[in-house]
C-alpha cells in the first residue's frame, strides 16, 4: 500500500499514510471562546439547560464536554485541561485531548477562553419572587408551641431545606400558636410533614389548592398541616376514663397506667381528644405500708390516703412523690424508662 498524496509507502487511513491524514484532518475542534452563565447569588452554572452547584474547574470540564467536536473518524477520547485564571470571571484554558483514530493514537492541543456571565439561577428566582410550592404549618392541639418546640422544628426545617439543592424557604413566620413556612418544592414540604409527625405523635393534613396551569397541567399549591398533640411528655392524660402519664411520643405514643404502671402504645391518632388533666408533682410523707398498700398523708388536707402498690414500686425513705389529680392521688412513676 501506498499514500495517494505523497507515495509514502506503509499503512494508510483512507489512501494516504499515517502523516497525510493528521494533517488532512482537524480531528477535534474547539471555539475561541466558551460563554457560560454562573449565578451571583449562589454561584452555581449554567452546563447546557442545568443549574449545577460544582467548582468553577468542574463547571469548565462539563462545558468543555459539551463543546468539543470531534470529527466522526475519531473513535474514542479524553482530555486534560489547565485553567489559568484572568480575573474572576475569565479564564484562558488549555486542553489537551488524546484521541484514538482507527488504530491510530494521537493527541492535540487546544486554546480556547472561559468567559462567565453573571446571572441568576432558576432556583434563586423564584426564591426572589417569593415563589412558593407548598406551605408548612405547624400547630398544637389546643395550646401555643412551647419555646423549645419553635426552636427544635425551625432548626430541623432549616437543615432539610440546607441539605436539599433545589429548594428554599422564601418566607418564615413564627408565632405563639406555631410556625408557617413558605417552601420552594412541595417534595421536601411533604416530607417534613411527615418526619415531624413521626417526631412529635402529630397528626398531619395536607390540602391541595388548584392555582392555575402549567404546561397543560393542573397547578396545586399544597398546605401541609402538622399538628402536635395537646399532651407532652411527662403529662397526665385522661384516655376513656383512665388516667395515664405520657412516657415516650414518636410514631406511637407511650402511656403509663397511673393505677398499676402499666405500659401501652397506641397511635397518636387514637388520643386525639384526650383531654391533659390538671396535675400537681408532690411529695408526700409515708404513714404506712402492707405488701399490697401504702399509707400517705395528702399534704394538702393532712388526711390519711391508702394507695394500692403499682407493680415494680419500692419504696425508700420517709417520704413518696405523688401525682394529685382531681380523679385521686397515684404514686409517680420514677422518670427514667
Ligand atoms: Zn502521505
Ligand atoms: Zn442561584
Amino acid at each position: 500500500m501506498f499514500c495517494v498524496e505523497c507515495g509514502a509507502e506503509g499503512k494508510v487511513y483512507e489512501s494516504v499514510c499515517e502523516e497525510c491524514f493528521l494533517k488532512k484532518h482537524k480531528l477535534v475542534e474547539l471555539p475561541d471562546t466558551l460563554d457560560f452563565e454562573m449565578c451571583k447569588e449562589c454561584g452555581s452554572f449554567l452546563v447546557g439547560s442545568k443549574w449545577v452547584k460544582v467548582p468553577v474547574e468542574r463547571a469548565i470540564e462539563m462545558v468543555l464536554d459539551e463543546a468539543m467536536s470531534y470529527e466522526k473518524e475519531v473513535d474514542s477520547s479524553r482530555f486534560t485541561v489547565d485553567i489559568i485564571p484572568e480575573d474572576e470571571m475569565n479564564f484562558s484554558i488549555v486542553v489537551e485531548c488524546d484521541m484514538y483514530v482507527y488504530d491510530l493514537r494521537t493527541s492535540k492541543e487546544l486554546q480556547s477562553r472561559v468567559r462567565l456571565k453573571p446571572s441568576q439561577c432558576v432556583t434563586c428566582t423564584r426564591k426572589k419572587s417569593m415563589y412558593y410550592e407548598a406551605i408548612l404549618q405547624v400547630r398544637a392541639d389546643g395550646r401555643d408551641l412551647s419555646e423549645e418546640e419553635l426552636d427544635r422544628i425551625t432548626e430541623v426545617v432549616h437543615n432539610r431545606v440546607e441539605a436539599s439543592t433545589d429548594t428554599f424557604i422564601s418566607k418564615e413566620e413564627r408565632m405563639h400558636t406555631g410556625l408557617d413556612f413558605y417552601m420552594g418544592s412541595n417534595d421536601v414540604a411533604r416530607k417534613l410533614s411527615k418526619e415531624l409527625a413521626s417526631t412529635y405523635s402529630a397528626q398531619e393534613q395536607s390540602s391541595p389548592k388548584l392555582v392555575g396551569m402549567k404546561d397543560g397541567h393542573d397547578l396545586y399549591r399544597v398546605t401541609y398541616l402538622v399538628r402536635l398533640p395537646q399532651y407532652k411528655v411527662g403529662d397526665v392524660i385522661n384516655y376513656q376514663g383512665t388516667l395515664y402519664q405520657v412516657r415516650k411520643m414518636a410514631t406511637t405514643v407511650s402511656l403509663m397506667n397511673l393505677e398499676d404502671w402499666d405500659m401501652q402504645s397506641f397511635p397518636p391518632s387514637e388520643l386525639v381528644g384526650s383531654r391533659v388533666e390538671d396535675c400537681f408533682h408532690l411529695d408526700a410523707v409515708l404513714l404506712a405500708q402492707t405488701e399490697s398498700e401504702i399509707q400517705i398523708m395528702d399534704p394538702d388536707t393532712l388526711k390519711t390516703v391508702s394507695i394500692k402498690k403499682p407493680e415494680g414500686f419500692q419504696s425508700s425513705g420517709e417520704e413518696v412523690s405523688i401525682i394529685k389529680c382531681e380523679k385521686g392521688i397515684f404514686i409517680a412513676p420514677s422518670q427514667k424508662d
